[in-house]
């Protein structure tokens, strides 16, 4: 045989194992703290339905197992129902974990459907645990959001015009295979007898007659125009046939689009730990900032916070919301649009060469003009821009020709615009706060991704999202684990109740 090989030791001979399933996992092993922090929940006090096996008449799991399932899955990358069920049989560490119950796949599945809402309760109480021990900074927090795919594929998902296409085509077919029906008609006098049908489930479309294949297509319009009638009375513009609620989002990495949701973080500067999170449909991040800043500065309960986001979030609305709110931004401005004429898009002075005078509420032109508010004019979704000019300083100016295309330059004013002016003002000169921002926010969604956690398993906003806060609860914990020693986050506990 040559060289000797390790092959193990004989299978039927009887061995010194270790006598017992506690030996099996080592001391300080990551599972040991998750079996220790999910029974010191409260799972009553959460708000957890009782999980009852499928065979009824058995006795109902308890919630800090399946939880406990869960943790493991989200953290070591097994997060569908069936693997966790499997893992449950033939994974040491989740035989210890599970004290060696064995639930099936439908009731892994149920229990994160079921308690979908109070996965973001459990990581809330994870984050007080956290907070006792000085891990989150609750200073400043970065937001950013991320799309993730969901379970839905991009052929299954339409928008009204593509929605008319599918009808057009199937109606096109519809007409085809009725003109074929005249003709054999015509050739051939009255039809011949049905062929004997084939056996059930062995039926496939070549041998479907044509007047079936003309029923499955007018059902398959039904199917298609009740959508597009739907969509148009509730004022959708998508529709996504495996997971309805998801929306077409920018693939920034690699192109294109994708359906999906958009995941938005708030992430405590301090260690990157997730202070909180929701998942929302619109691929845009410009109508998020007050929401998720003011989520965040109530799961840490502060009375200020320091925010800092990317210019996607930039918009005076949420900026006012926050200041309403006590959250200072730090948030930079989109690029200036207001650089070219609108009557012919030549390159005119920015509006940032004009200055606001509060105090006259005029502004300052670059020839040294006053202009001086002239009215006011409503712009979409209601929000009424001040207008500002003056057409007799104009009209003899001689840097007209760089300033408008027009009679005279106008200057438009948001009726918020000092929330802009303040936060532009704050944003001077703190290069390193963007960069800073980068940095916390791409180890959360970077390590996600990562880890498999960018494609959702569950379908629907509310399961979604209840699945994003099990990932930000594994991320934590994860987080909690590398930055504290085994004892001290045992001692941060609550006591059992
Ligand atoms: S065109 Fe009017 S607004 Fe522009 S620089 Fe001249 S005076 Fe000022």
């Amino acid at each position: 045989m040559g060289m000797s090989h390790l092959r193990g030791t004989d299978r039927g001979e009887v061995q010194m194992l270790p006598p017992c399933l506690d030996d099996y996992v080592a001391v300080e092993a990551a599972v040991r703290f998750m079996d220790a922090y999910a029974e010191s929940l409260d799972f009553k006090k959460l708000g957890f339905a009782r999980s009852i096996p499928k065979n009824t008449g058995r006795p109902a799991y308890h919630p800090a197992d399946l939880l406990k399932l869960y943790l493991y899955g989200y953290l070591n990358r097994i997060r569908s129902s069936r693997r966790l069920e499997a893992e449950a049989a033939r994974n040491l560490e989740v035989i210890w974990l599970l004290r060696g119950l064995r639930p099936d796949f439908k009731t892994i599945a149920d229990f994160r459907k079921d308690n979908r809402k109070l996965f973001k309760e459990v990581l809330r109480e994870f984050n007080l645990m956290c907070r006792k021990l000085e891990l989150f900074g609750a200073e400043l927090v970065a937001i950013d959001g991320s799309k993730f795919k969901a379970s839905n594929g991009q052929r299954r998902h339409f928008n009204a015009e593509q929605l008319r296409e599918v009808i057009k085509h199937i109606d096109g077919r519809i007409d085809e295979y009725l003109r074929e029906l005249d003709t054999q008609d015509a050739e051939q006098g009255p039809p011949p007898p049905p062929p004997p049908s084939p056996p059930a489930g062995d039926k496939n479309k070549s041998t479907e007659t044509m007047a079936e294949k003309i029923a499955r297509l007018r059902a398959s319009r039904e199917e298609h125009a009740a959508l597009l009638q739907g969509m148009e009375k509730s004022a959708q513009t998508e529709v996504s046939l495996t997971d309805a609620d998801a929306r077409k989002m920018r693939d920034t990495q690699r192109g294109g689009y994708f359906i999906g949701y958009n995941v938005q973080v708030a992430v405590d500067a301090k260690h990157d730990l997730i202070a909180t999170a929701e998942v929302v449909q619109s691929a845009c991040d410009r109508d998020q900032l007050g929401a998720i800043a003011q989520a965040a500065k109530d799961q840490l309960n502060v009375t200020s916070l320091e925010v800092v986001a990317d210019k996607g979030y930039h918009s005076a609305d949420e900026l006012e919301a926050c200041e309403n709110a006590g959250i200072t931004t730090y948030v930079p401005a989109q690029g200036s649009t207001s650089g070219r004429s609108s009557k012919d898009g030549r390159k005119v002075f920015a509006k940032e060469r004009f200055s606001y005078d509060a105090a006259a509420d005029e502004y300052q032109c670059p020839q040294g003009e006053r202009l001086k508010l002239r009215g006011t004019c409503n712009r979409k979704k209601g929000r009424q821009h001040l207008l500002y000019a003056n057409e007799a300083a104009c009209r003899k100016c001689p840097l007209k020709a760089q300033c408008t295309a027009g009679k005279y330059r106008t200057i438009q004013r948001l009726r918020n615009e000092a929330v802009l002016e303040r936060a532009a003002a704050r944003m001077a000169g703190r290069t390193a706060m963007s960069a800073r921002r980068r940095e916390v926010v791409e180890h959360v969604f970077g390590t996600l991704k990562q880890w498999g956690h960018g494609d959702f398993l569950t379908r629907g906003l509310e399961k979604v999202t209840g699945e994003f806060h099990l990932s930000a609860l594994a991320y934590n914990l994860k987080r909690a684990l590398k930055l504290k020693t085994f004892g001290e986050l045992l001692g941060a506990l609550p006591k059992a109740a």
